[in-house]
């Protein structure tokens, strides 16, 4: 939805509805203060998708960039990084309305470098580490927690994310088939049809 409703200040309350990369882009810029090329386009073209307009872009990005101690200044960050994302909503260089990234695209990125928080989990974590996040989405270890990182393992990540969202919202979609009504199994191939589909089934 575009309504406008997303605010600077909301979008760390809709992390509940974001997928393992967005989620995980959230923490980086809300941990660093910073986040690098990829991981800036990545995360500025999925919150364009989700509602989040031009300037309450600017606000998002300059007080994440410039909250917390050592972090840049305002002076700096409209210096060196407004343009970017500016550019991402068509309002500067050549004023192309870009896309958000789906999953092939994200996953036709190159690897994030250790710094770098950009890409897809379910393919760029170790298996530890994806436990470590599977079990923060609330996640019990055991089998269902196995075969998302079994499909990860075998390069399945869209169906081991498509399989998390639906371990993770599995009471609303039991509520739902007990009313008859129609539930969308298909899978997740893009990060902003996973945040879409979770908003839907929190009004159900
Ligand atoms: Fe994001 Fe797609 Fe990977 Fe899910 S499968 S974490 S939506 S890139």
């Amino acid at each position: 939805s575009n309504d406008g409703s997303v605010t600077a200040e909301s979008v760390p309350s809709l992390m509940k509805h974001m997928p393992l990369c967005m989620n995980h882009l959230m923490k980086g810029v809300m941990t660093e203060h910073h986040l690098k090329y990829s991981g800036r386009q990545q995360l500025s073209l999925f919150l364009k998708g989700i509602g989040l307009n031009a300037e309450e872009a600017m606000r998002f990005w300059q007080m994440q960039f410039t909250a917390g101690p050592g972090s840049m200044s305002i002076e700096r960050f409209n210096k060196d990084y407004k343009y970017t994302f500016r550019h991402n909503y068509g309002l500067e260089g050549g004023r192309i309305n870009y896309k958000p990234w789906d999953c092939r695209t994200i996953l036709s990125k190159p690897k994030p470098s250790k710094s770098e928080f950009h890409g897809c989990p379910y393919r760029d974590m170790h298996r530890d580490q994806l436990a470590n996040e599977l079990h923060k989405m609330g996640l019990d270890s055991g089998s269902r927690m196995d075969d998302v990182l079994d499909l990860s393992d075998r390069g399945e990540y869209q169906t081991a994310c498509t399989k998390v969202f639906e371990l993770t919202h599995k009471d609303r979609i039991d509520a739902m088939l007990k009313n008859g009504e129609t539930v969308d199994e298909t899978s997740i191939i893009h990060p902003n049809l996973y945040y879409s589909r979770s908003v839907y089934l929190e009004g159900k």
